[in-house]
């Protein structure tokens, strides 16, 4: 029998990947089929599965053979259930890959990647035993996109973690042209009997670098807040961003994203608050431009808010009552996701 070498991307779709991260990681995904698909031992032996995980983790593409794969496309939602993403990896891999049996051999064994940018929101240690005790026994190889990375955690999925600092289009690429050429490899050594060679074998090019359970960083990078709101004229979604300032004990304003039409809004609110009061400065509203946003204390939303509008009646786009509005939000406790 034709043995295949399983191939699962498991890609983190959390918030924290709003704009351009989601754009540059489609791309990247983009990038590696296309080199791979030039490589005569990944076009042999490669079948490539997606699966992408936010508050739940889902299929996006079952394990497909490399010269029918096309990557769908990505789309942020809220949440980051890691344990959720392994526990579907493995449910998937004991679906879809040929084990061994007495008289014949199955297929090679799977390569798992997972990409992250953030800490799990979810219960990730149960599911990853389970991950590491499924047969065939994957090759799991965890990276961490971005500065917010729990290398705590990943390096408990993964001995060695990859870490991609700095989400850019250049380091994207050429950590994608890298796992090209490293699977590649690994696909040449299986295909012809020759000893395995470990991912990890390839250099990594510059900007990206391993992270050992040894040296896992102890001081970890700020963190941001996500919150949602309205565009009061065009009544579509957007996600605000701030970030933390340690210095200050604030959260300064950073950017505003337009958010996909079917985001769901309920899912984003189930996270821990945010004292209004510490947020500082206001990203601009993507659709209309308004400078401020406000928060309806009746349908509990945040909508967008020109400046001119400040100190007189506005009417709340969601659940359509009337508030003249005037400085001031301290002591109201924001939904938002800190991540
Ligand atoms: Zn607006
Ligand atoms: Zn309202």
């Amino acid at each position: 029998m034709h043995r295949r070498l399983p191939v699962y991307l498991v890609l983190d779709i959390s918030e924290s990947m709003i704009g351009e991260p989601i754009t540059i990681l489609q791309n990247g995904v983009a990038h590696l089929i296309k080199t791979l698909k030039k490589n005569p031992y990944a076009l042999e032996s490669m079948f490539v599965s997606i699966i992408t995980f936010a508050s739940k983790a889902t299929v996006i593409s079952p394990l497909t053979e490399l010269t029918q794969f096309t990557c769908p496309p990505l789309s942020v939602r809220p949440g980051t259930s890691l344990g959720a993403a392994l526990s579907l990896v493995k449910k998937q891999i004991e679906k879809e890959v040929v084990k061994n049996t007495p008289t014949s051999k199955g297929d090679f064994k799977p390569l798992v990647f997972i990409l992250t940018d953030g800490e799990p929101t979810d219960n990730w240690k149960e599911p990853l035993a389970g991950l590491q005790g499924t047969k065939p026994v994957p090759n799991i190889i965890a990276v961490g996109c971005g500065e917010e990375v729990d290398f705590g955690v990943l390096v408990q999925i993964s001995e060695t973690a990859i870490n991609i600092s700095d989400i850019t289009e250049d380091t994207i690429y050429k950590f994608f042209t890298w796992m090209s050429t490293s699977v590649g490899r690994h696909s040449e050594a299986l295909t012809e009997n020759k000893p395995e060679i470990s991912l990890l074998k390839t250099k990594l090019p510059g900007g990206i670098s391993l992270v050992k359970a040894s040296d896992v960083p102890k001081k970890k990078a700020p963190p941001k807040v996500f919150l949602t709101a309205t565009c009061s004229r065009t009544k579509k979604k957007y996600a605000l961003i701030y970030r933390y300032q340690p210095v200050t004990e604030m959260y300064l304003a950073f950017r505003a994203y337009p958010l996909p039409e079917d985001f769901p809004m309920d899912e984003a609110f189930k996270a821990p608050s945010v004292e209004m009061s510490k947020l500082v400065g206001t990203p601009h509203c993507p659709f209309c431009g308004a400078e401020l946003w406000y928060h309806c204390g009746v349908c509990d939303n945040l909508i967008c808010l020109k400046l001119d509008e400040l100190d007189k009646s506005v009417t709340c786009p969601i659940c359509q009552n009337s508030s003249k509005l005037g400085g001031g939000g301290s002591g109201i406790n924001l939904k938002g996701t800190i991540g």
